[in-house]
């Protein structure tokens, strides 16, 4: 990440970490294919298998429960997929590759809501649970890729155990920045993405919890158990491990990097009481901040701040570079305009005060810029 540029966008991803870098190339330097068994295979074998129990251990997992995936986004889609579910339950701010996957399946899909703080409302989850026949899977992300807020996954989990059905938590946000454990969460099946944690993009795992059976999407070889077929990225699997250990640590850090981001807020108050911090009352992941300054739409709020080399987000990161207005500040109760003016700020194990700076004196003549044209005003407009 070049140095003259504020990153402040880790949600979107976080820069790779050296050790992650390093063993990315020494594991193409290796060379082999784990499926073979000359001395070559083994040697590539032994890395994606180091690598296993990297991430295992992360998450309070087994080895043999992880199936690495190409992503967050696969490792999602095999979990809603991973039985001929009747029904998803999903809470209405999940990322968009649970969203778009549970309506892609022939599932009765339920989104349920979130209440004014973006936190998820346990009675119309436990109201979709009722009377439900045949398979069925709950879903809740552990931390929102947003606002950085945490869902209650060990109350949802307990409520979905009562009516039988399983559980996946989409945890892609918050390893690495909060303690992960499995099976304290109740889940069944875990997402987790190696670059929102300092490894290599195209890279993440789905955990399965041992003895249930997942559907594999992909045919072919038996690769990872017969559960993913298709050569492993080795590379990737050994830069995901590298990275793993690190986060593991980088949890015991995270009082430093909440300290930076509550004085970001209290700084950004001051200077315009009229912003909004979403998910300010509840807890959140220690590194995000998500600002609404209404009237001025979150496109020409990152353009600007990218001028002035400090990297933002506008609510998620798109693929397409257009930007809707967020879901995730809609379902909170954001109206149209505030959710469409909205930015993310995401610190991560490199920020600095000065980053922070040079965020708000960015931010706060933007602001002025737009009052003085009259443009920006106070998102009393938070509710429809
Ligand atoms: N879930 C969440 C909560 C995410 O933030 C992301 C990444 N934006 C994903 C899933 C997808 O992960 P990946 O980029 O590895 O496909």
């Amino acid at each position: 990440m070049a140095a003259t540029i504020a990153y402040l966008d880790y949600n979107a991803t976080a820069p790779i970490r050296e050790a992650a870098a390093r063993a990315v190339v020494e594991a193409m330097e290796v060379g082999g294919n784990p499926s073979s068994v000359h001395a070559s295979g083994r040697r590539a074998r032994k890395i994606v298998e180091a690598a296993r129990g990297q991430v295992a251990t992360l998450v309070g997992a087994k080895p043999m429960e992880v199936i690495f995936t190409s992503g967050g986004t696969e490792a999602n889609n095999l979990a809603l997929n991973a039985l001929p579910f009747r029904r998803l339950i999903v809470s209405a701010i999940e990322h968009d590759s649970i969203l778009a996957a549970a309506a892609a399946t022939d599932a009765d899909f339920v989104a349920v809501p979130v209440d004014r703080d973006g936190v998820l409302d346990l009675a119309a989850l436990e109201a979709a649970l009722a009377g439900c026949e045949g398979p069925v899977l709950v879903s809740v992300m552990l931390a929102n890729n947003e606002t950085g807020v945490l869902q209650p996954v060990r109350e949802a989990a307990g409520l979905a155990r009562e009516h039988g059905a399983l559980v996946h938590c989409d945890a892609t946000q918050a390893v690495g920045r909060i303690a992960v454990d499995m099976v304290e969460l109740g889940a069944d099946m875990l997402t987790l993405s190696a670059h929102k944690l300092g490894g290599p993009q195209g890279v993440g795992a789905l955990i399965v919890r041992e003895g249930l059976d997942v559907q594999p999407r992909q045919h072919g070889g038996g690769q990872e158990f017969g559960r993913r077929a298709g050569t492993e990225n080795v590379p990737g699997i050994a830069g995901f491990g590298a990275a793993a250990i690190i986060a593991l640590d980088e949890v015991a850090r995270a009082g430093k990097i909440a300290a930076l981001r509550d004085g970001l807020e209290r700084q950004i108050k001051r200077s315009v009481p009229a912003a909004l911090i979403w998910g300010e009352a509840v807890p959140r992941l220690p590194n995000t901040c998500c600002i609404g300054l209404a009237g001025v739409p979150s496109e020409t709020q990152v353009m600007a701040l990218d001028l002035a080399g400090v990297a933002v987000s506008a609510g998620a990161a798109c693929s397409s570079g257009k930007v809707r207005p967020s879901h995730v500040l809609r379902a909170m109760g954001a109206s149209p305009d505030a959710a469409a003016s909205s930015i993310r700020v995401s610190l991560g194990a490199a920020s600095t005060a000065a980053d922070t700076e040079r965020f708000l004196t960015a931010w706060i003549g933007l602001y002025a810029r737009a009052n003085r044209h009259g443009s920006a005003h106070a998102p009393a407009a938070r509710r429809a």
